[in-house]
């Protein structure tokens, strides 16, 4: 009966692992992007992120959208992107979110 526990115990702990190690190598190579034209400014996903990656800014005519403040903090968990209604969220490769900005 012990054996069973710890065998459980020893495929949740790898479970959990994998996903860990999973989770990093989806974050090393992909970010969060703002795409500005659909953004209305709702604010869901500033409250939506725990990272502190996203931030709210005044364009030159006084309308209010998200940017990505902190790209270096963002896991692309994807969690925001949940909370657009307006498709303004998307993930993207690294290397081309640098090369959007
Ligand atoms: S993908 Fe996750 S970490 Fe990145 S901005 Fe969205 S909620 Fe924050
Ligand atoms: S949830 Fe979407 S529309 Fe609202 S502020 Fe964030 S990006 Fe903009």
């Amino acid at each position: 009966m012990m054996n069973v526990v710890y065998i459980s115990v020893g495929i949740v702990f790898v479970l959990m692992m994998a996903g860990r190690l999973h989770g990093r190598e989806r974050a090393r190579k992909r970010v969060i992007r703002v795409v500005e034209s659909h953004c209305t400014g709702c604010r869901r996903c500033i409250k939506r992120c725990s990272h502190h990656v996203l931030e709210m800014v005044k364009d030159e005519t006084g309308m209010q959208h998200a940017v990505v403040k902190n790209p270096d903090k963002c896991t692309a968990c994807g969690d925001c992107l949940g909370r657009c209604k307006f498709n303004a969220l998307e993930l993207v490769e690294r290397v081309n979110m640098r090369r959007n900005e």
